[in-house]
Parts: structure tokens; sequence; C-alpha cells
């Protein structure tokens, strides 16, 4: 069995007017990040399915376990009947930001819960990598199974 998934890869100046626009609210969002310790600034932003765009950075603290990606930091602060329809993650680096593991999780979550897909721009100086859902940034995705 082959896993394979669809994306693309473009410069920034080749995402539709409504990405860029996404990504430019994630790079201020950078602006924004708490990160003391790593130094890596993150910034996520979500567009809602009422065309508002919410942002969020990532949050460090002395207490490692404290700490907080931009990407969960944002999905955990939407109310839980928010529709996110696509969203953006930047970082202070040049190269594209992916998000973690952890974070994948909470984005596929937040799809299925949805009902639709979340269409996720990760883009770095000049260029991005899209996927149409979060679902193919984690193939067999973690689910519970009440087994009590
Ligand atoms: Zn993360």
């Amino acid at each position: 069995m082959i896993h394979s998934f669809e994306y693309s890869n473009l410069p920034l100046s080749e995402l539709s007017e409504q990405d860029r626009e996404l990504v430019d609210a994630a790079r201020k969002a950078v602006a924004q990040a708490y990160a003391p310790f790593t130094r890596f600034g993150v910034g996520a932003a979500a567009r809602l399915t009422d065309g508002s765009i919410t942002t969020s950075s990532n949050f460090e603290s002395a207490i490692g376990t404290l700490s907080i990606c931009a990407e969960r930091r944002l999905l955990y602060g939407l109310l839980d009947d928010a529709i996110i329809e696509g969203f953006a993650v930047v970082s202070t680096a040049e190269e594209e930001c992916y998000p973690c593991g952890v974070c994948r999780q909470a984005m596929v979550e937040k799809e299925q819960r949805q009902g639709k897909p979340m269409r996720v721009i990760m883009a770095g100086a000049k260029t991005a990598t899209v996927t149409e859902k979060a679902t193919d940034l984690l193939p067999f995705t973690y689910t519970y199974a009440d087994t009590l």
C-alpha cells in the first residue's frame, strides 16, 4: 500500500490574494511571539467562514511544558463552532514553517469536528507549501476508542 497526498509548492507571489492575506496576517503575528528561550518565533492565522481572520503566536514559559505553539494557541482560543477555511503558518526563519506533530493532531481533530476541510498554507520568506486539508499532514491520526 502506498500513501500519497497532493500539495503545491509555489512562490508567495502565486498564492491567491486570500492566501497571501492570511500569510501576511501570520507574519504580523510572528512579531508578537514570546520565545525568549528558543528565539524561534512562529505566527499562525486562520480565516473563518465568516471572513474574519484571527491570529496567534507561540508562547514559551520557563516551565517548558507550559509553552505552546502558535497553531494550538490559535485553535484553543476559538469557540468550537468557528469553522476554519484556511490556516497559515509562518516563522522567523527563511524556510517554510511546518506544524509540529502535536499541532497536526490538534488541526486534524478540529477539521474532523467542523466537518469541512481546512486549507493549510505553510509559508517561508519566498515560497509556500499548501495542502487542501489538514488531514493530509497527518496520516494514521490518533483517534480515541472507548474500550472500557
Ligand atoms: Zn506545534
